[in-house]
């Protein structure tokens, strides 16, 4: 490549300035420059399309430069782009509230809109907290139990119930609060229920109910803590140790929301209802931040009847018109698609297309559920090399440790899939 092209795709000015996520400033890995984005094809500034496997972290779900969101975003850019949610409301928050209350579990019935996934957990744990300190009259009750290998955000308190091995509390120590952690649901997805999952947190429960506020967990689906899917019985037992002893429960649905996993939300493989629901990502199809958090309404007016009386939280940005109006634009192109069988589509082909890495000798386990297909090797992959190789040949993919996996947009062409998943498995091939 010559020093112009490669100048083009890395940029020096922003090798040396900008921080990208989890960046060395002394030794950062290569990033390519991307001008435009169209369908599942991201364009690279030396002209080259790449097939993206990412869906830039799960949440452009219906594809890049989608003209029907461009549409809408045109038409209430020129109504009002921004305006205070506090003292004034508006239609779009309206409208999606309305639809958001019709797609989740039955008993939501509030809603929260916060800037992001991991401002969306923080506001669940304080919800959480307000309405249990406020039903038990106790300040105690203010600590939160979770599972292993989760991942909740980047945030202080979303961190805090991030794995406390492969999550970042080795770098933060001791400013982190300290939460319990019970073992990872130990029946996978498809596999035969083992009751004794559940005994590490009937436990800890019984042991801490008194200081415990809530349950946070991702359902079904644990994703950038390890990629890795349990069976639904857990939710359901989960469910009903968390009545038994009087702590409410968070799902994480940031990741899994919006059909990733086969269904509109993970809750639906169990059919159990939590007390409090983060949705993000894909709810704004990859356009502008936002996500919501949505609860039933005997956790609303706890928290209201307790001494602050309100919800202790109000951002700048809540409810923005402009990402309101996307999202409910995103919803109604879910709505007006068979989703559950182009997601079975998506998972069968992926099914067929990554089980031949199997076989191969440095894969330890090929799995996938709905749009998810995860590639689990025996050893760390390395990011940077790997990736290169993916761009040479054509494709976006971004492992980490040792899962090397894709999720596609969901109007990815067969043709597009079959590319993305040949060439990934080509590369993990040549090792
Ligand atoms: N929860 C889960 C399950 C996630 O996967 C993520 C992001 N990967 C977050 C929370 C945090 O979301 P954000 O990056 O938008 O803050």
């Amino acid at each position: 490549m010559s020093n112009d092209i490669y100048n083009n795709v890395h940029d020096e000015w922003d090798r040396e300035h900008l921080w990208h996520p989890y960046t060395s400033t002394i030794d950062p890995l290569p990033t390519y420059k991307v001008v435009s984005a169209e369908g599942c094809k991201l364009r690279l500034a030396d002209g080259r399309e790449l097939i993206d496997g990412m869906s830039s972290w799960w949440c452009v779900i219906h594809g890049y430069n989608n003209s029907e969101i461009n549409q809408a975003i045109a038409e209430q850019v020129s109504k009002m782009s921004h305006v205070m949610f506090g003292g004034l409301t508006h239609d779009p928050a309206i409208e999606l509230g309305k639809m958001l209350l019709e797609a989740a579990p039955d008993n939501m019935h509030n809603i929260f809109y916060a800037d992001s996934g991991s401002v969306a957990v923080e506001v669940a744990m304080k919800m959480a907290v307000q309405a249990a300190v406020s039903r038990s009259g106790s300040h105690k009750k203010t600590n939160f139990v979770t599972i292993r290998s989760g991942y909740h955000g980047d945030t202080w308190n979303a961190m805090s119930v991030c794995d406390p091995v492969t999550g970042m509390h080795g770098a933060f120590g001791t400013a982190l609060p300290i939460r319990y952690f019970v073992e990872q649901p130990r029946t996978p997805f498809g596999a035969e229920w083992k009751p004794e999952t559940m005994d590490e947190l009937e436990r800890t429960l019984a042991e801490h109910n008194d200081e415990i506020a809530a349950l946070i967990l991702e359902p079904v689906v644990q994703g950038a803590g390890g990629m890795y899917f349990y069976h639904p019985q857990y939710l359901v037992e989960a469910r009903r140790l968390c009545d038994k002893y009087g702590v409410y429960l968070i799902f994480d649905e940031i990741a899994t929301g919006f059909w990733r996993t086969g269904r509109k939300f993970a809750w639906e493989h169990a059919g159990v209802k939590p007390d409090i629901m983060c949705i993000g990502k894909g709810l704004t199809a990859g356009y502008l931040t936002m996500s919501a958090v949505l609860t039933t309404k005997d956790v609303a007016d706890t928290i209201s009847r307790g001494e602050a009386g309100v919800m202790m939280h109000g951002p700048t940005f809540m409810a923005n018109p402009l990402a309101c109006a996307i999202a409910i634009k995103s919803l109604q192109i879910l709505n007006s698609q068979e989703m559950t069988a182009r997601v079975a589509h998506i998972e069968s082909m992926l099914k067929h297309l990554l089980s031949p890495a199997d076989k191969l000798e440095a894969v330890k386990e090929v799995r996938v559920l709905g749009s998810i297909g995860v590639v689990e090797m025996k050893e760390p992959v390395n990011m940077a090399e790997f990736q290169r190789r993916c761009v040479e040949a054509g494709i976006w993919v971004r492992p980490f440790g040792r899962l090397v996996y894709i999720m596609p947009p969901y109007i990815i062409s067969d043709e597009e899939l079959t590319t993305l998943a040949t060439r990934m498995l080509e590369i993990i091939k040549e090792g």
